[in-house]
């Protein structure tokens, strides 16, 4: 407010008391008056009358502005302009928007007005404050800058219609998920983005349908998926838009599902498919088991499921690498693959296990699959100039079409597997039902073992052993023989795991201890130091009496507890480590000697072998089988060799059959053998005849010829 010339000067009301009349009408209007207001005199232009509300906006009590010259209370350009150039003869009306600066220091955005009324003497000057209104549309400009962000920054695709169809807003990622040009996005043109819409997906027709029903029912939400031609697929969600309780339109929002289908398919796939072989995996074996199970159910058509293991797998992982071992599998499965056909299943089902489901297979076929498999498993492999050969345990189940339970078949053909694996490996057999044949056999054979047992049919033989170095006899292993009238010779591969299963092990084990050491006893008093080594099975080494027992039978006899060797299996190094631990510290202190039988074949790790007092290893047969042309089998008995040096453990090889072989293990550093090159396991005479009666006088072990057996 400027030159306000006497504030609080009344004599400008005073100098126009002709005019009262006039004066008092205003007086009432400007009362009247929500705005700030006052009258001012055309022929002076100084303020007459001020109401309560200019003075308000003002900032000073309304009376100081009586008498105040009216171009100075408003300092904005466009009004300094206006006045200098204010002809009270042809006042022209203003009207616009100013800031208003007030005298309390506030700066407030006006309407303001000034008018005149024909023939009148004074004019009016209005001010509306703009204020509340200004804030009220930063707030809407805010909200509507939020919203864009908003609508921008999330990952799907907006477009909001009103009932019209007509686009109220959409976003740029509306544009990136239907792969639209962004100028129809930005064209905001309903029918660009509609046509866009129509020809992207790959149903058109349904997908107007369906945009038309929306249409008719403003109030349905959706939720739903669309093809489109490019093979992508979006989720729409669509819901109405509400103003004031009433259905103003639309929002759609779309999402590009195809990266998070490709992510679940691949999870999917991660979580059936064996990632190094890229074959199913065991979960899918029990799927398509039980699938293949309903489909010969209702075809009548059989299968056979193989399950093939690989036999000493772990130790080409050991000896060679578990890149190599890698790369193994990987090829044991391409050959697989390689006679399939089309209706056949492979999956890996395990570390080294392949399950194998042969269509339409009945006995003979599925044994024709076995034996093709062995064959192809069975081919030279050469990895990375390592020649090697692998072989394979393959268990076969049938199913005939009625009956079978998917888990049942499983576990029959894991079990022949196991069987195959006990039969000497490299080989395959069919599981017979257990309700069938299978069973059966087990009880004659249970049977016909008890009766064997109290019937003395029992015999033992003893297959020499043979320190490599001098060639002398350095031992005999008591390997246990079994003629039946009724059911001819049984092999102990035959009959010891019934044995086994039975638990009737542990009479036969105490049998063949005391047998052996008798007879051990018998050479020894005939001034023949022969050590006997004697099979112990798992079950009888866990008797609670186990180890008082051989106290007693050595006590008995008389044996120089030195001359009964106990051969264990490394299972029973791995179970119940610390009962095992105990049990043979007090074998070892009686004076007997232990070893490993089948070394390699189980599970034992090095750091058992180091805790347990053992003398000994035997190589089992099935790694001297392939010396000294296999590297794989080399490589392995030369680890082997190295494990027992570090510890200082003895080594014999078990299956000696060639020369080359006992060359090879003689090269090596192994300390003994045993096998046909010398002799298979002879009955006592024969023993005694061949290889004791020619030294009997000399009270040492004698010192033999090679000779085949
Ligand atoms: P093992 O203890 O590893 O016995 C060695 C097996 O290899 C014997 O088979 C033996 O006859 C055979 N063998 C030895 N040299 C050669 C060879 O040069 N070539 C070939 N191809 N084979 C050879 P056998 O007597 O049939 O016994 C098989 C298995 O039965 C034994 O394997 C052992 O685990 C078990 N067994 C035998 N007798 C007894 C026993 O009295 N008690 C227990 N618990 N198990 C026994
Ligand atoms: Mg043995
Ligand atoms: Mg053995």
């Amino acid at each position: 407010m400027n030159d306000a010339t006497a504030p609080g000067d009344s004599s400008a009301l005073e100098s126009a008391a002709p005019e009262h009349a006039a004066l008092d009408a205003w007086r009432a209007v400007l009362a009247a008056l929500p705005d700030a207001a006052w009258v001012f005199a055309l022929a002076t232009r100084r303020i007459v009358l001020a109401n309560e509300a200019a003075g308000t906006l003002l900032g000073v009590p309304a009376q100081t502005l009586h008498g105040a010259a009216v171009d100075g209370v408003i300092g904005a350009p466009e009004d300094i302009v206006y006045w200098s150039a204010f002809d009270p003869a042809s006042a022209e009306p203003l009207s616009s928007e100013v800031v208003l600066h007030t005298a309390d220091g506030r700066s407030v955005p006006v309407l303001r007005s000034v008018r005149f009324m024909r023939g009148a003497e004074h004019g009016l000057v209005c001010l509306r404050d703009r204020s509340g209104r200004r804030r009220g549309e930063a707030e809407r400009e805010n909200l509507l800058a939020e919203l864009q962000a908003t609508l921008e920054a999330t990952a799907d695709g907006i477009l909001v219609v009103d009932l019209d169809g007509k686009v109220r807003a959409c976003n740029r990622r509306l544009a990136e998920v239907w792969g639209m040009p962004e100028a129809v996005v930005d064209g905001r043109d309903e029918h660009a983005i509609n046509e866009w819409m129509r020809r992207s997906v790959s149903d058109a027709s349904a997908h107007e349908l369906r945009l038309s029903a929306l249409r008719e029912s403003p109030l349905l939400s959706s939720v739903e998926r669309l093809e489109l031609r490019s093979g992508q697929v979006l989720e729409r969600v669509t819901r109405p838009l509400w103003r004031g309780g009433r259905t103003q339109g639309r929002v759609f929002s779309f999402r590009d599902l195809s990266d998070s289908m490709a992510a679940d398919k691949r999870l999917a796939e991660l979580s059936s498919t064996d990632p190094l072989t890229g074959l199913p995996n065991r979960s899918m074996m029990t799927q398509q088991v039980t699938a293949a199970v309903g489909a010969a159910r209702r075809s009548g058509r059989g299968f056979a499921l193989l399950v093939i293991d690989l036999d000493h797998f772990r130790l080409i992982n050991d000896t060679l690498g578990h890149e190599t071992g890698d790369r193994v599998l990987v090829d044991v499965a391409r050959r697989i693959q390689g006679c399939l056909r089309s209706d056949d299943w492979l999956g890996r089902v395990g570390g080294d296990q392949f399950a194998l489901l042969v269509d339409g297979a009945e006995g003979a076929a599925a044994e024709a699959a076995a034996r093709r498999v062995l064959s192809l498993v069975g081919q030279p492999c050469e990895i990375e100039g390592v020649h090697f050969t692998l072989t394979c345990s393959i268990g076969v189940a049938l199913c005939t079409g009625s009956g079978a339970v998917a888990n049942q078949l499983v576990s029959n053909a894991e079990s022949a597997m196991r069987q195959a694996k006990e039969g000497g490996r490299a080989t395959w057999r069919v599981h017979q039902s257990r309700v069938g044949v299978d069973l059966r056999r087990q009880m004659t054979l249970d049977h016909a073992m008890r009766k064997a047992l109290v019937s003395g049919r029992f015999r033992l033989h003893y297959q020499p052993q043979i320190d490599m170095a001098s060639g002398q006899l350095c031992g005999a292993e008591a390997l246990i023989r079994w003629h039946d009238p009724e059911l001819g010779d049984i092999a102990p591969g035959q009959f010891i795991p019934v044995a086994e299963d039975t638990g009737f092990i542990v009479a036969i084990g105490d049998w063949v201890l005391s047998q052996a050491v008798r007879q051990a006893t018998l050479w020894h008093e005939r001034g023949c130091a022969v050590c006997v080594a004697v099979n112990v099975s798992a079950l009888q080494f866990q008797q609670a009496q186990f180890v008082d027992r051989v106290a007693s039978v050595l006590a008995v006899s008389g044996l120089p507890p030195q001359l009964l060797e106990l051969e264990l299996t490394e299972s029973i190094l791995v179970r119940d480590a610390e009962e095992a631990l105990h049990r043979l510290q007090a074998l070892s202190r009686l004076g007997v000697r232990l070893s490993i039988d089948d070394f390699g074949t189980g599970y034992s790790s090095l750091a058992y072998l180091k805790r347990f007092p053992i003398d000994k290893l035997k190589i089992d047969r099935s790694f001297v089988m392939g010396l000294p042309t296999d590297e794989c089998d080399a490589g392995i008995v030369r680890a082997i060799l190295q494990v027992a040096r570090a510890m200082n453990l003895k080594v014999i090889a078990e299956g000696v059959e060639t020369e080359s072989q006992r060359q090879f293990l003689l090269d090596a550093g192994c300390d003994a053998f045993q096998g046909y090159l010398f002799a298979p396991a002879l009955d006592s005479l024969s023993f005694e005849s061949r290889l004791l009666n020619a030294s009997e006088t000399a009270n040492a072990p004698p010192r033999v010829r090679l000779v085949h057996g």
